[in-house]
């Protein structure tokens, strides 16, 4: 049960972080005028910023849903906290002690839990580093060094070791004064068949996986024994500070040069994410074990902002499924599909191998020879086609056309239409250009995605 803190701590800790450093490490936030900020709003759905905050008053408004507060009021509904552990949030990041009023069994009985499971995940990353540097861990610390990772690398990252056993982490955190509900809720324990909470982690490699704030909320975990029969990574299961739909491992090393560079690079895994940021591709992130999807495009259009210039690169080792995925991500929304790039990496290689294999430099040119999305998807379909015949060109263009009429920007049709036609070869561009207003006008009259029952982003030929 949570204590309740003390008014006066409570004032001083609202006082001493202000809104704005709050604010901004969730979304980019630019110049409203009269001493205001704004930004893409977190609370709701939009493509131009109607978030705005004042740091003389400390208090944010939307007016587009109207939601508003002071740092409290946005930490609680930002990353679904109670009061209390929005101000216990505030009181670490100033490093200010909190005084309860209740009774209770000392300060970690007090803490609100989600307070409770960051702080677990805080410990148990200090001591998951420390056993990197030990004897076990020399086959951790081999694989590191065979992807190209020195010891500055692996600090730089958090990197740690689990040790092999069933409850060395358990013990070391109850050591700690975490009890037995709190370690299986923080998703670090899980209950043994006898009942018993033991580590979830044992005998692997650990990259800790950051909230866009910095917090640790969960951790990736490789395989590196033959004996192990688990998958080749294990992460946190879901909690309530791990949403795998929401996290990008490396958002909050990324976000500031994702913001400056108006750039985001997503690859694949934590590695891959390493050896960007090492080649100086420091806007890299990658999803945790699942897909690209809706919650990662808020994410980042947040930290983009509504720039038009800025983009999302997607790196793909040529993998059919990866490229799929990537097509089908964006149906829902244009706006940021019309940002977004695809990076084939060479010779079915990821940036990790790439790096090793060919240096720093190949992985910032594997970022450099990007293509549209949108081409990128007309290309897919020609290249299943013979361009040598009427009958493939023309299956061709029935099989593309579709995706192009997909695009709802009136200007971005036409320009892709016309590299359509040119990809076809047909001097006619009128042609290509009236068959996707038809697709489109057929689309609007069924009420259905243009595509539909054909071949769409991600229909047959991707
Ligand atoms: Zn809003």
């Amino acid at each position: 049960m949570a204590g309740r803190i003390n008014d006066e701590d409570v004032r001083a800790v609202r006082d001493a972080v202000p809104i704005d450093s709050v604010v901004s490490e969730y979304l980019q936030l630019r110049n409203a005028g009269g001493g205001n900020l704004k930004g893409l709003c977190p609370f709701h759905d939009e493509k131009s910023p109607s978030f705005t905050i004042s740091p003389s008053k400390g208090f944010y408004h939307c007016f587009g849903c109207e939601e508003g507060g002071d740092t409290l009021d946005f930490l609680m509904k930002v990353d679904h906290l109670s009061f209390s552990e929005a101000v216990e949030r505030l009181a670490a990041q100033a490093g200010i002690t909190l005084r309860y009023e209740q009774g209770g069994y000392g300060r970690g009985s007090q803490q609100g839990e989600r307070t409770r499971l960051f702080e677990a995940h805080r410990t148990a990353a200090v001591y998951y580093a420390e056993q990197l540097q030990g004897p076990e861990a020399g086959l951790a610390r081999t694989f590191l060094q065979e992807r190209g990772f020195d010891q500055d690398a692996a600090r730089r990252f958090g990197l740690g070791y689990a040790p092999a056993g069933w409850d060395h982490l358990v013990r070391f955190l109850r050591g700690k004064g975490f009890s037995d509900k709190e370690l299986t809720l923080s998703g670090l324990a899980q209950e043994s068949s006898s009942g018993r909470p033991i580590d979830r982690f044992r005998g692997r490699l650990l990259w800790p996986i950051r909230d866009i704030a910095g917090e640790v909320v969960g951790f990736g975990a490789r395989k590196l024994r033959e004996e192990d029969n688990g998958p080749k990574y294990l992460n946190t299961p879901e909690t309530a500070i791990y949403r795998k739909s929401q996290v990008l491992y490396g958002i909050d090393l990324a976000k500031r040069d994702i913001a400056k560079a108006g750039r985001a690079v997503v690859v694949e895994g934590y590695t891959d994410v390493m050896a960007c940021h090492l080649a100086g591709v420091t806007g890299a992130i990658a999803t945790c074990g699942t897909a690209f999807g809706g919650e990662h495009v808020k994410i980042l259009r947040r930290v983009l902002m509504d720039n038009s210039r800025s983009e999302v690169v997607f790196t793909f080792d040529g993998d059919k499924a990866g490229q799929k995925a990537a097509l089908r991500a964006f149906e829902d929304d244009q706006k940021f599909a019309a940002r977004t790039s695809i990076a084939i990496t060479p010779g079915g290689m990821d940036p990790c191998d790439l790096r090793l294999a060919q240096g720093d430099e190949a992985v910032r040119e594997l970022v450099e020879s990007r293509t549209q999305l949108f081409e990128f998807a007309i290309r897919s379909v020609v290249e299943q086609h013979n361009m040598d015949t009427a009958e493939g060109r023309s299956a061709a263009l029935e099989e593309a056309a579709p995706i192009v009429a997909r695009i709802k920007d009136a200007a971005i049709q036409h320009e892709h239409a016309v590299r359509l036609a040119g990809l076809l070869g047909i001097l006619d561009t009128q042609f290509v250009v009236r068959r996707i207003g038809q697709y489109a006008r057929w689309a609007r009259e069924r009420g259905a995605r243009p595509g539909a029952g054909g071949a769409g982003l991600d229909g047959r030929s991707a």
